[in-house]
């Protein structure tokens, strides 16, 4: 197996998500922030009551309870993305220098390279 890697090139391992702005919905920094909070609470919810965590007698077979995890886990970036939208168009906030800013701050806690 080859690669078109040089000798001492680093490698940048990193999952770029793209979601949808949401242009049928006008929402707000309030709203998008609750709704964060909303599917935050769901994700928990798959990842402990229904895997009965908690003593619950209804749980989900493991792999049905991960499928869910996994799509809960993607309506908090949705909500994520939707809030950044907000932020970038009503309050003028660059999210490209936001993110700069966090890769930086990632690599100065030793997170990553
Ligand atoms: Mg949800």
């Amino acid at each position: 197996m080859t690669t078109n890697r040089k000798p001492n090139e680093k490698i940048y391992i990193s999952k770029t998500v793209t979601l949808p702005r949401l242009n049928r919905l006008s929402p707000s920094l309030e709203g998008t922030a609750l709704k964060i909070m909303e599917e935050s609470g769901e994700l928990a919810q798959a990842i402990g009551k229904f895997r009965g965590l908690s003593g619950e007698q209804q749980r989900l077979e493991e792999e049905e309870a991960m499928l869910m995890v996994a799509r809960e886990l993607v309506d908090v970036a949705q909500t994520a993305v939707t809030m950044m939208f907000v932020l970038e168009e009503q309050y003028g906030i660059d999210l490209e220098v936001i993110m700069q800013e966090h890769i930086t701050k990632l690599r100065h806690k030793g997170y990553c390279d």
